[in-house]
């Protein structure tokens, strides 16, 4: 029996061709750029993906330490004709990280960890290759302060905040890059840019939600906030029926009080409405018992926790463990689901999602609404193109050894469209004409190996594509960074 990690580099890709790859790594050499050749034995590890479905051979792998060895990586793929690619904590979904396919020049910014909180302004610099986990010990212990993030500690925040960063504050402080102030990023031309709201702006507002596309960034600049002291953590099981579903879309539509971070946890064993407030119990109690008596007041558990606690507590490991599954995952962000839709998508977990045996999950996320944080942001401010969202959807299915199944896909992607589709019956305009897929986006953070460049284009950036696309004509138009579902990818 093979060991995940052995059975995915028996099964990655052949490595390019050795001409171009010699001139590569030749060009890398004199512009004194360190990097790993594939005879170092830390070499697999640098190109493992998180997921094994989806294994990828890098060209070259650089591992700059400097801005100017970031530079002359840059200059080699180039000079050479390689497409360039940034990989921070190599968590992409669709091992965008590696490239999304072989032969790319990966940049790797591992090194890259710095987390300094300024004492006077409170922003924090946090250098791209940090993980989530450490990045929330380091914050915190440089004066109790935070920023928004996601759940899973082996995430990196150079892709994560560059396509949103969503999490268990996010409803009361907004999107990781709502926290964003600033950043440095090295142009496919060479040239070192600082993006700020004054400075670059036109990049400073693409790379919040593609950032992926548009250079390599070196480290951001976050506006921290005091990290909460009153962690209220909640749960409680509660039936999926399409009722439940509508009451909770309508919570998050109406009375849900920004400090309110919830979401449901759906798995064959049922759903967990789960999250936390940042609150006093009292609150908490007032906050939560309106929505409790429409699910059938359920049983549950409530516990006041701190800061780093109530992060660990739906980490579900320790801040600093890296894992790696075979998997396939989809998104979904919806406006707002008729009664209709949301009956057929709880009849696909019933009559379908429930007969599956893996171990897959379905996380709707109460993202948007009237008090959050995320869509208080005017809708055109940053290219993430979601704020009206009310729910989020992470479709995940995974298999802990061996691999995908490849009658696993239509699992998902049935399970997406018994929405879709229910919403487009009753959206059918007059003429017959079908209303646009883009009603529905999806989150470039879960990205979805399955989707074309077209239909990745018009699903995670919706209505701001086009100024994506424009922007990236002038910054990079040769397509020095992409991959197959980046701006401007054919
Ligand atoms: C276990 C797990 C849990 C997750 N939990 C959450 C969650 O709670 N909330 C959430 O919002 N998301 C979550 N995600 C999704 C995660 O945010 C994205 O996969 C994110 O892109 C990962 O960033 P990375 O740096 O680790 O990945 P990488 O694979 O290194 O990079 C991802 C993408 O960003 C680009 N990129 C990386 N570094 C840079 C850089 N320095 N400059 C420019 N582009 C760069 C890469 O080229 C690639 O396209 C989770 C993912 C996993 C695997």
């Amino acid at each position: 029996m093979f060991s995940a990690t052995v059975l995915w580099l028996l099964l990655a890709p052949a490595a390019v061709s050795a001409a171009p790859l010699t001139a590569l790594t030749d060009c890398l050499t004199s512009s004194a750029v360190p990097q790993l050749l594939t005879t170092n034995s830390k070499y697999a590890l640098a190109i493992k993906p998180f997921n094994l479905r989806l294994p990828f051979t890098p060209a070259a792998v650089a591992q700059p330490t400097t801005v100017a060895q970031v530079q002359a990586a840059i200059a080699c793929g180039v000079a050479q004709n390689f497409t360039v690619t940034p990989k921070s904590g190599g968590h992409s979904y669709a091992s965008h990280g590696l490239g999304g396919e072989n032969g790319h020049l990966m940049v790797d910014m591992k090194y890259w960890t710095n987390v300094t909180v300024d004492s006077s302004t409170q922003i924090a610099t946090i250098g791209v290759g940090s993980r989530l986990g450490n990045v929330a010990q380091a914050l915190y212990s440089q004066g109790g302060r935070a920023i928004s993030h996601g759940t899973c500690p082996g995430v990196g925040i150079g892709g994560h905040v560059a396509g949103g960063g969503y999490g268990y504050i996010s409803h009361t402080q907004g999107l990781a890059m709502d926290n964003l102030v600033g950043a440095q990023m090295v142009l496919a031309n060479g040239t070192v840019a600082t993006l700020s709201a004054t400075e670059n702006p036109d990049l400073f507002w693409a790379i919040r939600g593609a950032g992926a596309s548009f250079g390599i960034i070196t480290y951001y600049k976050f506006q921290t906030f005091a990290a909460p002291n009153s962690n209220i953590v909640y749960s409680y099981n509660i039936q999926f029926t399409a009722a439940n579903y509508l009451a909770l879309q309508n919570y998050a539509n109406t009375t849900m009080p920004a400090e309110m971070n919830m979401r449901m946890f759906i798995t064959s064993g049922g759903l967990q409405l789960e999250g936390i407030y940042y609150g006093s119990q009292s609150a908490f109690q007032a906050a939560i018992s309106p929505i409790l008596s429409q699910v059938g007041n359920p049983y549950g558990s409530t516990s006041t926790m701190g800061w780093i606690q109530g992060l660990s507590n739906y980490a579900y490991m320790s801040l600093t463990t890296p894992i790696d599954y075979d998997i396939f995952s989809k998104s979904l962000m919806t406006v707002a689901v008729t009664p209709a839709a949301a009956a057929a998508f709880v009849a696909y977990y019933q009559n379908t999602a429930r007969t599956v045996s893996r171990d897959w999950y379905l996380i709707i996320d109460l993202h948007g609404g009237p008090t959050s944080a995320i869509s208080k942001v005017p809708m055109d401010s940053t290219s993430y193109a979601h704020r009206n969202a009310l729910f989020k959807y992470e479709f995940y299915d995974r298999v802990d050894s061996g691999s995908y199944p490849s009658t696993g896909f239509s699992f998902l992607n049935g399970w997406v469209a018994s929405l879709v589709n229910a919403r487009k019956k009753r959206g059918q305009k007059a003429d017959g004409c079908k209303v646009p897929t883009t009603t529905f986006g999806m989150y470039i953070n879960y990205a979805d190996s399955s989707l074309t460049a077209d239909q990745a284009h018009n699903s995670y950036w919706l209505t701001h594509y086009a100024r994506l696309s424009a922007i990236k004509k002038s910054v990079d138009p040769n397509q020095v960074f992409s991959n197959p579902q980046a701006i401007n990818s054919k």
